[in-house]
């Protein structure tokens, strides 16, 4: 067994030499090269996970979003794409979807990390035993509060339920003994640089279809309020969901709920730090608005914890946050079960990261509106049916696995494009 490492320097070249040496190459690494992979039959002998090869690469980006900008001003979207490949030649995708804005993760960390520490450890694994490979990763690299690295590891995660699928011939859904929806409806994002601008990406918004909305809000109370009254004003009972991503301190954030309400919000995500305990208590026991975490909670373990403790009314859910689509689907069930709620969210995800969070949602048969917005503020993918958002709809891909196929052809283009990593 041997784990395969790529790199943006050695993967460009080895893509680059045409399409009739990459299908020697994938016919050499015993990778299927046309139609889709014959499920796995019981009498033949266990599969083990043959190699992981990553490839860091930036996706461009259209319109403003503040958790966009890398360190020299430039809008992308980082990622870590994630190829397990068995050892029948049967692959599955993944994508780590790092945002240094937004957690202490980045594309070079993630990147690192998954490299020399979590992905080794998968090699020679049984690829359908997803449970310990997580134990296997919590072993490999340590957390600290909750989870270590859980964007990282969310890539892997990902891939493995993809190629678990494909090796067994079953939907996300199916492996997750659930019933999909054929679709989800999106939320669409606005995060206006000033007020002024805010009408203007609303008319956007709904000049394409979407009729509900997510606001970015904090820490300026009063024009946040003036913000979802814009919002509201323009999508008459449509969902609006303000998001502060921890940004009020907890005397604002009190001070703000009742007030967001009254503006015609109808949740408030992340009105404090997650380390603000007694803010969140505060904050539902005010009873204001219901109130939703999202950084902070990253394993089912602390956040059985915070429920526990009252913090909260529910989570918005984003398996790319809380390392992939198994703890995800731990926490939508505990969630369910203490009679509380969530809402399916992002972090801006990539087709790949995208394509897992439909799915997840659509097992778990999502209530309202979905606020993925990678298909608004990114102009790149490689799939090679790309997911399409028609009226503020998208349909969840359908199919083994994560029901996608990624176009070697494009990952080599946005390799190429993208700034070098190593
Ligand atoms: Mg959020």
């Amino acid at each position: 067994m041997k784990t395969l490492r790529c790199d943006d320097s050695r993967v460009p070249r080895r893509l680059n030499e045409g399409s009739i040496a990459r299908r020697r190459f994938l016919a050499a690494a015993g990778i299927a090269i046309c139609g889709l992979p014959r499920p796995l039959l019981a009498e033949e002998s266990p599969v083990k996970i043959d190699r992981v090869e990553l490839f860091p690469v930036a996706y461009p980006t259209v319109g403003h979003f503040k958790f966009l900008s890398s360190p020299r001003g430039r809008s992308q979207r980082p990622a870590v794409i994630v190829k397990v490949t068995a050892d029948n030649g049967v692959v599955g995708w993944g994508q780590s979807v790092p945002l240094p804005a937004w957690s202490y993760e980045t594309l070079e960390t993630s990147h690192i990390v998954l490299r020399d520490y979590l992905a080794p450890v998968l090699v020679g694994r049984d690829p359908l035993d997803i449970d310990g490979a997580h134990r296997a990763l919590d072993r490999a690299l340590a957390g600290s509060f909750s989870t270590g690295m859980p964007i990282a590891r969310a890539g892997l995660d990902i891939a493995l339920h993809d190629l678990e699928g494909r090796l067994t011939g079953k939907s996300l859904a199916q492996m997750l003994g659930q019933n999909s929806l054929p679709e989800l409806t999106l939320s669409w994002t606005v995060n206006p640089p000033s007020l002024d601008a805010a009408e203007a990406l609303v008319e956007d918004g709904l000049r394409r279809g979407y009729r509900h909305f997510n606001i970015k809000v904090a820490p300026d109370v009063d024009a946040d309020v003036a913000l979802a009254r814009v919002v509201r004003r323009r999508i008459g009972d449509g969902f609006l969901w303000a998001d502060a991503n921890g940004g009020y301190e907890v005397a604002a954030a009190l001070a703000a709920a009742p007030k967001l309400a009254d503006a015609g919000v109808n949740v408030l995500e992340a009105p404090v730090k997650p380390n603000r305990l007694r803010g969140y208590q505060a904050l539902k026991k005010l009873a204001a608005i219901p109130i939703y975490m999202d950084e902070g909670v990253v394993s089912p373990v602390e956040l059985e914890e915070f429920i526990e403790l009252g913090m909260l009314d529910g989570v918005a859910m984003k398996p790319s946050r809380c390392g992939g689509i198994a703890p995800a689907r731990k926490q939508i069930e505990l969630l369910v079960a203490k009679g509380l709620r969530w809402l399916g969210s992002g972090l801006t995800d990539p087709d790949i990261s995208l394509a897992a969070s439909l799915a997840l949602y659509g097992a778990y048969r999502l209530e309202k509106p979905a606020a993925l917005n990678g298909p608004q503020f990114l102009a790149f993918d490689i799939l090679e049916r790309p997911i399409e958002v028609v009226d503020g709809r998208s349909k969840i891909p359908t199919g083994p696995g994560l029901g996608i196929d990624v176009d070697e052809d494009k990952l080599r283009e946005l390799v190429a494009r993208s700034p070098r990593v190593g």
